[in-house]
C-alpha cells in the first residue's frame, strides 16, 4: 500500500477508438475497472497538505479544485473499496460531480504534489467513477426537504451556477423556481458541450432529480422580455441572476457578412437540436465543406469535431498564440496548471480522418474573401509573438505570409463578452460579491466572472446560495421585530 505511487503508472479513462466514434455523437470516454480505479487512488500520497483541494486563484489561474473537494479523503475510501462513503464525501462539496467528473479540466490533477515529480493522480477519472457508480447502485435518490421556510427564490438560468444555486437553496428549505428562458434546462451543459463529452441523458437525469426533490422549473421564459426584473422582485423574495455569458465576440473584419461565416454557438445548438430530432439547417452542415474554426480554444475544438461527424471535406483551426510546449514551462512552476500541448479528442479524431492536426498557430485573419455573397475563403498573415522583459506579449505580422485558405463554412470561435452590458440590458447592475444594486436581486456564475468552467460555476452556485440565505435570515429576523 505504501508508495503505490512508485509502482503504478497514471491511468485514466480509456476512449472508444476513433473511427469508431467519429461516426456518432456518443460520449467517448469509456469506464476503468473498479479495480483499475481502486489502484489509481493508491497512487494518492495523501499528503499533509494537499494542494489538489487548495481551490484558489493565483491571478487568473485556478489552483486546485475550486470547491474544495476532499480528494485525499475520497480517495482513500475507493483504496479500501468503501464507493458508498467515498459518493457521500464527494457529495459533500460537489452538487454535480457527474457533470465536472466528465468535462472539468482538472486543475486539481496540475496541483497534484505527485505531479512534481510524476504524472499526477487521474482525481478526475477516480471522480466520475465514485458517481457513475453510486448512480448505477441506486444511491442518488431524491432527498426529501424536511421543513419549508416560506420564503420564495427565483433563479434566472438554469446552467450549473443556476443548478447548484437551487440545489443549496431548495435543501435549505426555500422554495426555489428557475426560469430559462431555452427550451430545456442546462445551460451550456445542454446547449453548448456536444453529447461525445458529455452525455444530455446526463444532464437530464440530475434536473429530474432536483424537480423531484421539489425545485419548479419554468422553460422558455426569457426574463427581460416575458418578465421584467421589477415584477420578479414582487413575486420573490430574493431574485439570482445566473444568465451566464454567451454573447460572443465577433469578427469584425471585411467580409465577415457573408453567407457561410457563423457563430460557434449557433452552430453547436444547431447541431444539439438535430440530436433530439429536429431538422439541421444546411447553414449549420459542414458536409463536405472546407470548414475553418477561427478561435483556438475549447469552444474551436468542439467546433473541430462536430465537423467531423458531419463529414467536413477538411477542417482547420486557427489559433491566434503559439503552439504549447511539450514539457511544463519554467513560467508555469506547479502548483500551476501545466499547459502542455495535447492532443484532445478532437485533434486525435481529426488525425484519425484526415490524417492531419487542424491546429494552425499564429494566424490572423484579415479578410473573407466571398462570391456572390457566399463564403469562399479566406486571407490570413503569420504572426510573430514577442514577449517583453515585463512579461507584456505584443503580435506583429511576418513580411511577405499572407496565405489564401479556401472555405465554405467559417465558424467564429473567439471567445465571449464580459456580461455587464447584457445584465444592464435587462435591468440588473452589479455591485460587488454576488450582489447587485437591488438588495434582493443576485448575481453568480458566468453570469458575474465572465465565461469561466463548470466548476466554478458550480462554486458561485453554492456561495451565492449562503449569501441569499443569509439575506433572507435577516428579513426574518427584521419581520420578528418588528411585530
Ligand atoms: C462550447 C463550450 C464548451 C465548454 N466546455 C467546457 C468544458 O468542457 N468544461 C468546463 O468546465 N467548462 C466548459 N465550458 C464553460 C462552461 O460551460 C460554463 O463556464 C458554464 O456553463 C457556466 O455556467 P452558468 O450557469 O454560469 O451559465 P450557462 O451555462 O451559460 O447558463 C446560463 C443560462 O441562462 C439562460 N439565460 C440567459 N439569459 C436569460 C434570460 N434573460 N432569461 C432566462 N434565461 C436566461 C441561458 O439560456 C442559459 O441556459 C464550455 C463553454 C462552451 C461555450
Ligand atoms: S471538480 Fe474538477 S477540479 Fe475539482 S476534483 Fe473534480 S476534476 Fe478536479
Amino acid at each position: 500500500m505504501k508508495h503505490k505511487f512508485l509502482e503504478i503508472a497514471r491511468q485514466t479513462l480509456p476512449e472508444r477508438a476513433v473511427d469508431d466514434r467519429v461516426n456518432d455523437y456518443q460520449e467517448y470516454a469509456m469506464r476503468l475497472s473498479d479495480e483499475a480505479v481502486k489502484e489509481q487512488a493508491e497512487r494518492c500520497m495523501d499528503c499533509g497538505t494537499p494542494f489538489c483541494h487548495v481551490g484558489d486563484l493565483i491571478g487568473q489561474e485556478t489552483i486546485g479544485c475550486p470547491i474544495h473537494n476532499y480528494i485525499p479523503e475520497w480517495n482513500k475510501l475507493v483504496t479500501k473499496e468503501d464507493w458508498l462513503g467515498a459518493y457521500h464525501r464527494l457529495m459533500e462539496t460537489n452538487n454535480f460531480p457527474e457533470f465536472t467528473g466528465r468535462v472539468c479540466p482538472a486543475p486539481c490533477e496540475g496541483s497534484c504534489t505527485l505531479g512534481i515529480s510524476e504524472e499526477p493522480v487521474a482525481i478526475k477519472s477516480i471522480e466520475r467513477t465514485i458517481i457513475d457508480r453510486a448512480f448505477e447502485n441506486g444511491w442518488v435518490t431524491p432527498r426529501t426537504v424536511k421543513q419549508r421556510t416560506g420564503w420564495t427564490v427565483a433563479i434566472i438560468g438554469s446552467g450549473p451556477a443556476g443548478l447548484a444555486a437551487a440545489d443549496q437553496l431548495n435543501q435549505m428549505g426555500h422554495h426555489v423556481t428557475i426560469l430559462e428562458k431555452a427550451d430545456e434546462a442546462g445551460g451550456l451543459l445542454m446547449y453548448g458541450i456536444p453529447n461525445m463529452k458529455l452525455d444530455k441523458e446526463v444532464v437530464r437525469r440530475r434536473v429530474r432529480l432536483l424537480e423531484a426533490e421539489g425545485v419548479r422549473i419554468r422553460t422558455g421564459v426569457n426574463v427581460g422580455v416575458d418578465v421584467s426584473v421589477d415584477a420578479l422582485r414582487k413575486e420573490f423574495d430574493a431574485v439570482i441572476f445566473a444568465t451566464g455569458a454567451q454573447k460572443q465576440r465577433t469578427l469584425g473584419i471585411e467580409g465577415d457578412d457573408a453567407s457561410g461565416v457563423e457563430m460557434a454557438m449557433d452552430y453547436l445548438t444547431a447541431s444539439m437540436h438535430e440530436r433530439k430530432g429536429e431538422a439541421l439547417a444546411p447553414r449549420y452542415d459542414a458536409a463536405k465543406k472546407h470548414v475553418i474554426v477561427i478561435g483556438g480554444g475549447d469552444t474551436g475544438a468542439d467546433c473541430v469535431a462536430t465537423a467531423i461527424r458531419q463529414g467536413a471535406a477538411s477542417v482547420v483551426q486557427f489559433g491566434k498564440h503559439p503552439s504549447k510546449g511539450i514539457l511544463r514551462g519554467v513560467d508555469r512552476p506547479w502548483p500551476l496548471q501545466p499547459d502542455t500541448l495535447t492532443t484532445d479528442y478532437a485533434y486525435a479524431e481529426s488525425l484519425a480522418v484526415y490524417d492531419e492536426d487542424p491546429r494552425t498557430y499564429l494566424i490572423r485573419s484579415n479578410r473573407i474573401l466571398k462570391e456572390s455573397d457566399r463564403v469562399v475563403g479566406i486571407e490570413t498573415e503569420q504572426m510573430k509573438k514577442i514577449v517583453n522583459p515585463d512579461g507584456q506579449a505584443s503580435f506583429f505580422a511576418i513580411e511577405n505570409s499572407t496565405q489564401v485558405y479556401p472555405a465554405d463554412l467559417i465558424l467564429v470561435a473567439i471567445g465571449f463578452e464580459r456580461p455587464e452590458q447584457e445584465l444592464r440590458r435587462i435591468g440588473v447592475e452589479k455591485t460587488k460579491h454576488f450582489h447587485t444594486v437591488q438588495d434582493n436581486v443576485f448575481v453568480a456564475g458566468d453570469a458575474r466572472r465572465g465565461q469561466s468552467l463548470i466548476v466554478w460555476a458550480i462554486r458561485e452556485g453554492r456561495e451565492v446560495a449562503e449569501e441569499v440565505d443569509s439575506f433572507l435570515n435577516t428579513c426574518q429576523e427584521r419581520l420578528k421585530t418588528s411585530s
